[in-house]
């Protein structure tokens, strides 16, 4: 009972029970350890947390948006100050190795925290001149918005929604994941410290039923969801009944794409980073690693060299390179792609089972994997595997590799690897995806905007983008002279 919360739910600035509610644990997925026992929201906790959130918007919004930008920096400071509590406590929820959440998770969250803090004070409407009259617009928050995480990066997720929904003058009720339920709540208590009115944000627990009373409710605004695909159709089709606004952040099965003259120490980094990191649950993931032909053989010898010295072990450790999968359900998914890799004739270049870890019978460790000898229309290169699984495919010509790349219904994100500007550009121009990186991949910087394509979603997160996310436009005109009337 190493993390137990003071309570399940976040409710009007303080910690609530619902003892009506299902029993929910939560373990660490390294040991199988229990670490938490909460409860679950009944429809009457839902409807507690919507109508604090609506009683407490209407004063947010009318607030100085200094004054709210003010109260989001100080939450930033806060969460960096304790950075290594809810680091620690994102390595126990999820499993991920404690190097990775010292930089990645509370710390994201600080910055999008930060960014919108900073830019709340200067999100304005427009003046529209007409030669006499004139126009102006406002940009007003939409109201009470639902947040709804997906279990890879829980206090990011919940960080990346409440900073632009709070910056513009909504309020927001966060679920996290049933399987990661504990940092939104330090999240909530950081930012009750750092001035937030009660009621602002709030956390509800549960499962996808709850998700769905979120997406339902007459008292919601919008939602926007970090999930699968197949959740986020049942979002968007449960928000169609009262119209709300959503966000769709969903999977990925991305191309990483590395020509002939790339740097292949980089574009292996950046497979590596691209597969293995939080031991491979990303949703950007370049899990289809397109090789030019000719350096083929030796993108694969560096890439197994350096695959096989990285360390699995404890999370907490922080020599650790790759913690367990989230779950033993997540195993035993990922073990199932790679028993059907094999079956329809992948050659593991390395890992391609669990690993047994000492002191860790319990935990759910699956070798960081590289896979070749592969084809398109293999299960393991066209369904997102959501685990350490890197899929390697050769190819010869740019105009090929692109069609290959496209021929997904996913379009979350994609990588280029080579030294030819002008190539980059042109390969990024035709590539079907939301957010691309040239010679690096995977970073997520708070200034751009980041989402999908295709199926991998609807909006963006972070970056002025956001901003259009979680507000609306009124026009207002105002007539100078007299009006012409022809009656
Ligand atoms: P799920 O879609 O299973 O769940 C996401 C969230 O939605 C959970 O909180 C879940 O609750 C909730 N939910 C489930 N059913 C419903 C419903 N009918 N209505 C409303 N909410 C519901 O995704 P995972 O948590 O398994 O996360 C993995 C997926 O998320 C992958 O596909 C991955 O690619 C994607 N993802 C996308 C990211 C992006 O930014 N594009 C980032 C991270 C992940 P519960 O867990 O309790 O069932």
């Amino acid at each position: 009972m190493r993390a137990q919360p003071t309570g399940s739910h976040y409710i009007n600035g303080s910690y609530y029970d619902d003892p009506q509610g299902d029993e929910l644990t939560t373990t660490y997925p390294a040991t199988g350890e229990v670490i938490a026992t909460l409860n679950t929201a009944t429809q009457a906790t839902v409807d507690r947390a919507v109508a604090a959130a609506r009683a407490a918007q209407p004063a947010w919004a009318a607030m100085a948006p200094v004054e709210r930008g003010r109260i989001l920096r100080r939450a930033a400071e806060i969460m960096r100050e304790r950075n290594q509590e809810l680091s620690e406590l994102e390595t126990l929820d999820t499993g991920k190795a404690i190097q990775e959440t010292l930089v990645a998770d509370a710390a994201s969250g600080a910055e999008s925290l930060e960014w919108f803090g900073g830019i709340a004070p200067s999100i304005f409407g427009q003046t529209i001149e007409l030669g006499g009259p004139f126009a102006y617009t406002r940009r007003e928050p939409l109201g009470v918005c639902a947040g709804i995480g997906a279990w890879n990066y829980p206090i990011q997720i919940a960080s990346w929604k409440a900073a632009p929904a709070l910056a513009t003058g909504n309020a927001l009720v966060f679920k996290p994941s049933e399987m990661t339920p504990l940092t939104a709540l330090k999240l909530a208590e950081i930012l009750t410290e750092a001035g937030l009115p009660d009621g602002v944000f709030n956390v509800v627990q549960g499962f996808g039923a709850t998700g769905g009373a979120l997406t339902n409710h007459k008292g919601v605004d919008k939602v926007s969801l970090t999930g699968s695909v197949p959740t986020g159709k049942r979002v968007m089709a449960g928000a169609a009944e009262t119209l709300k606004h959503v966000t769709l952040e969903l999977g990925g099965k991305s191309p990483l794409i590395v020509f002939e003259d790339a740097d292949l120490d980089n574009a292996v980094s950046a497979a590596m980073l691209g597969n293995f990191y939080s031991t491979g649950q990303i949703c950007t993931n370049g899990t289809r690693v397109f090789v030019h032909s000719s350096v083929l053989d030796d993108f694969l010898a560096r890439l197994k060299t350096r695959t096989e010295a990285m360390v699995l072990g404890d999370p907490l450790d922080p020599d650790t390179h790759m913690g367990p999968m989230v779950s033993a359900a997540q195993a035993d998914i990922v073990e199932r792609y790679l028993d059907t890799a094999r079956s329809e004739g992948a050659r593991v270049i390395t890992g391609g089972s669990r690993v047994n870890v000492d002191g860790f019978a319990d935990g759910r460790f699956i070798a960081p994997t590289v896979l070749a000898d592969l084809t398109d229309d293999m299960t393991v290169v066209r369904e997102e595997v959501f685990g350490p699984v890197m899929s390697v495919l050769f190819f010869d010509e740019e105009a090929e590799v692109l069609s290959r790349a496209n021929d997904t219904k996913f379009g979350l994100a994609a990588g280029v690897f080579t030294r030819d500007i002008q190539r980059a550009h042109r390969v990024v121009a035709g590539l079907q995806a939301g957010t691309i990186w040239i010679n690096n991949y995977n970073l997520t910087p708070v200034e751009m905007p980041f989402g999908g394509v295709k199926s991998s979603g609807i909006g963006r997160e972070n970056g002025l983008a956001a901003i259009d996310h979680y507000t609306q436009i009124k026009s207002v005109f105002v007539e100078m002279g007299d009006v012409d009337a022809p009656y």
